[in-house]
């Protein structure tokens, strides 16, 4: 038998996005009828690593925890599962904190894609917030790299418009062990467990850890509870409102679980039908380019944070939109990926002295477009299936290794990946929209106040509603919707 728990509102993981709604929603909101305290439940799959946030510092039980364990927290990990990270705070535990609040073409292509009111206007409010909240800021001169300074001197000597790169920390030490998707155990990078778990607990949000939801409970369209796994137990969370906030992939895949998609792949189970549940996802075409110099652009801790990145466009709304970023000019490239890398001779004498400079000789950039049209669909494994991009996609990728090489050539670049070699490593980052808000229940899953179109009580707020990916990195922009999301929740539900 099932232990039973009743709440106002139920919000199903406690990542980017769960963490902000939790502590916005139970800041601000108040129960329509009563005017009491909303009572809040977040229902979070990981641990919750407890302790007052002390940004440059940490505490000594995160400390302990992530100290020279960097596989430990690596994307197959305990506290992982398909799509990110299972843990409180979510992806924003391992994320880069590398930082790109929206730009105006990505609100832009947001509305444009499906007609959601998330202008620039709309969203200015809560974009604000999150920069100041999440510390968004580019890094001083003093600790920039010889490396990204050449970046910078070399695009613009080739008449680009360059800009800097922010980042999401604080207190920042740069030991670099935040760059290979590893926690900081300094509480410097600012993840939602530090900037918006301590609001949710002063504010009364019971944060249920260790909580695994396994389905949404339906009466009909009307959603009334998620049914949980905690270890043996399992428990009945029933809440008037729902949000579900498990991610781009974990969200469509509880939808399915639960009888909410397309009845073409759910069959007899098909409680509610909506075949865009898992369609529609949207993210970068991407890939890294090194290069090779005589002398040393690194100088180990200078530039883990931010560099600077250009941008260029074809076509309005970021559509193809192609980003290049210095994102390996500084810190040091890791030993295993030096001792691999395209440039390293074979192994035996040559390769050892290779080593020796290696590391602080050898540069990185990424190059992302935004597709124009490109969309892939989540199967039941949580992997996110891509068609082949269309030639103008694939073109822009290509003419961005062509842009990149010319800029690592220019800052005094030996050797640089050939575009054959590059082109291999393409992948898609950043994926969102899979279960995308609009104005249309046909093309879409939510509307654009982040209610299910084709369920009562049921709210979704991830990367999942999120139609289009941003010009960067997803981190920022998950954030500034959620914010936003929170505000529009309270004024249609909670005041
Ligand atoms: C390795 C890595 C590096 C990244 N680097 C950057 C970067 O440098 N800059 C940047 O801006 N962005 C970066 N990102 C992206 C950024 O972290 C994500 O866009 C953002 O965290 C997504 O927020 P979310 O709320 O949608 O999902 P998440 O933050 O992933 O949160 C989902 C939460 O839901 C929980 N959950 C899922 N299903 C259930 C369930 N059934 N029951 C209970 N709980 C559940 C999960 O445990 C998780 O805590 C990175 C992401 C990764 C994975």
């Amino acid at each position: 038998m099932a232990q039973q728990v009743n709440y106002d509102l139920v919000i199903v993981g406690g990542g980017m996005a769960g963490c902000i709604l939790a502590a916005r929603i139970a800041e601000h909101g108040r129960h329509p009828r009563s005017g009491e305290k909303l009572r809040i439940a977040l229902l979070e799959a990981g641990p919750y690593l407890k302790g007052a946030p002390r940004p440059g510092y940490g505490i000594p039980s995160r400390r302990q925890l992530f100290t020279n364990v960097s596989h430990e927290f690596s994307e197959n990990n305990r506290y992982s599962m398909p799509g990110g990270a299972r843990i409180l705070g979510g992806s924003s535990m391992h994320y880069g904190a590398q930082a790109f609040p929206p730009f105006p073409a990505d609100y832009g292509n947001w509305v444009s894609a499906t007609g959601v009111d998330w202008t620039i206007g709309n969203l200015r409010k809560a974009a604000e917030e999150v920069r100041q909240v999440f510390n968004v800021h580019s890094d001083p001169e003093e600790i920039i790299s010889e490396g990204q300074r050449r970046f910078r001197n070399a695009a613009r000597s080739l008449g680009y418009q360059v800009r800097p790169l922010e980042g999401a920390k604080k207190n920042c030490i740069r030991s670099g062990f935040c760059n290979a998707a590893n926690m900081c155990k300094y509480d410097a990078k600012m993840s939602s467990l530090l900037t918006h778990v301590p609001a949710a607990e002063e504010h009364g949000v019971e944060i249920i850890p260790d909580t695994m939801v396994e389905k949404i409970l339906f009466n009909g369209k009307k959603a009334t509870g998620v049914m949980c796994r905690q270890g043996t137990q399992q428990t009945l969370f029933e809440g008037d409102k729902i949000i579900l906030s498990g991610g781009t992939v974990q969200t469509p895949l509880l939808l399915w679980k639960s009888g909410f998609g397309s009845a073409d792949r759910l069959g007899s189970n098909t409680l509610i039908n909506n075949p865009n549940v898992g369609r529609h996802a949207h993210a970068h075409l991407g890939l890294f380019l090194r290069s090779l110099f005589p002398d040393p652009i690194k100088e180990g801790d200078r530039g883990w944070n931010a560099g600077t990145f250009v941008i260029s466009d074809i076509k309005p709304n970021s559509h193809d939109r192609l980003l290049i970023q210095d994102s390996g000019m500084g810190g040091q490239e890791s030993p295993s990926q030096t001792a691999l890398s395209e440039f390293a001779p074979e192994f035996g004498p040559e390769h050892k002295t290779f080593m020796k400079s290696a590391a602080k000789r050898m540069g990185r950039t990424s190059i992302w477009i935004v597709p124009g049209e490109l969309e892939g669909t989540l199967d039941e494994a949580g992997n996110i299936v891509y068609p082949e991009a269309n030639p103008t996609e694939l073109g822009r990728v290509r003419e961005g290794v062509e842009r990149a090489t010319e800029i690592m050539k220019k800052m005094g670049a030996t050797r640089v990946t050939p575009i054959g070699r590059a082109m291999r490593g393409l992948f898609h980052p950043h994926a969102l929209g899979t279960c995308r808000a609009g104005t249309d229940p046909r093309t879409s899953v939510t509307d654009p106040h982040f209610r299910a179109h084709d369920a009562d009580n049921l709210f979704i707020c991830d990367g999942s509603v999120i139609p289009r990916t941003g010009t960067g990195n997803s981190g920022m922009v998950v954030a500034t919707v959620a914010t936003f999301a929170a505000q529009r929740m309270v004024q249609d539900h909670f005041s």
